[in-house]
């Protein structure tokens, strides 16, 4: 009713400030309906601010927390997923890829399970993210998969690969020949990509050395696409590229190191030089790549079975 309702938690307990500034103790668990199509905004202080479709569940955690699940439409939520995912003036074929691949990963998750609304999945923005151009993409492939040899694909996608894909089982030390639709493919179709071209950062020995080790770590091994397949440390510990990759990452921000085609040397007082191509971990499809095959007139099939060989959307 564009009230807004102030919520506090404390203890594991939920407070509401009513209008008067008075603070009641409500339930542990909160639940807010959607009235029609009306969306329900979240805002965390100081700039934080959300709008969902569908119902929100709000719960307070022990240390002062509140958890906040948004339980949508799988048709809302893939609608808002491909919004969150690909950027305003995405080509309509380029979005119906996007779709199928969010639909399959949503088949292969189950819809009963809860999603996290972060990259590590799939990106959701929730209903700002909303565009008109997206939801009539995902009208028109709504409840296609894809799927190989029967059964729906494991799904991996990226922003940039910044000149080719990586083979999965390789790349990610899976046995031999599993997920045999990930191939190594040749892709300077994301060329317009911020990220064609090198990030460059400096860490500094003392900031680099308590996660990794006195000095440059060496790369061993490149797959066939240029991405570390092996990364020895200098305390002599190997770890494989893609888990030194998300150990950055995880370390010191993602804007360090956004692609997996990393080169790493030193920089001054023995600092460690990061330079990398590409935004994330380069497998499946790439998201810049499908905008420019759509642009060149493929429709979403040949772009979908352009990354991932052998493929059908059904
Ligand atoms: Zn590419």
């Amino acid at each position: 009713m564009n009230r807004p309702l102030r919520l506090e938690s404390e203890d594991g307990k939920l407070y509401i400030r009513n209008s008067k500034k008075e603070r009641v103790q409500g339930t542990s668990l909160l639940h807010l309906r959607e009235i029609g199509r009306h969306t329900l905004a979240v805002v965390v202080p100081p700039a934080s601010q959300r709008r969902y479709h569908g119902d929100l569940f709000i719960g307070a955690e022990r240390q002062g927390a509140l958890t906040i699940v948004n339980s949508v439409t799988p048709n809302d939520y893939i609608k808002d997923v491909v919004a969150s995912e690909m950027p305003p003036g995405t080509p309509g074929e380029a979005l119906k890829a996007q779709a199928v691949l969010s639909q399959t990963l949503l088949l292969r998750t189950g819809s009963r399970n809860d999603l996290g609304d972060s990259t590590e999945q799939q990106s959701y923005l929730g209903a700002a993210a909303e565009r008109p151009e997206v939801n009539s993409a995902v009208r028109s492939v709504w409840g296609k998969h894809l799927y190989y040899q029967g059964l729906p694909v494991i799904v991996y996608y990226h922003s940039t690969c910044a000149g080719g894909t990586s083979e999965a089982a390789q790349y990610f030390g899976l046995k031999s020949g599993s997920l045999p639709y990930f191939k190594h493919v040749a892709c300077s179709k994301c060329s317009a990509s911020p990220f064609w071209h090198p990030t460059r950062n400096e860490i500094p020995l003392s900031v680099f050395a308590p996660a990794f080790g006195e000095g440059v770590p060496t790369i061993l091994k490149r797959d066939e696409a240029g991405r570390a397949l092996s990364v020895k440390l200098a305390n002599g510990k190997a770890l494989s590229g893609y888990d030194f990759w998300m150990r950055l990452g995880q370390s010191f921000g993602w804007d360090k190191a956004p692609g997996t085609r990393y080169q790493l040397t030193s920089g001054r007082d023995g600092a460690v030089v990061i330079e990398s191509t590409g935004a994330g971990h380069g497998v499946g499809l790439c998201q810049w790549g499908a905008s420019q095959l759509a642009r060149e007139g493929k429709d979403f099939r040949a772009i979908l079975n352009y990354y991932y060989s052998n493929c059908e959307v059904l």
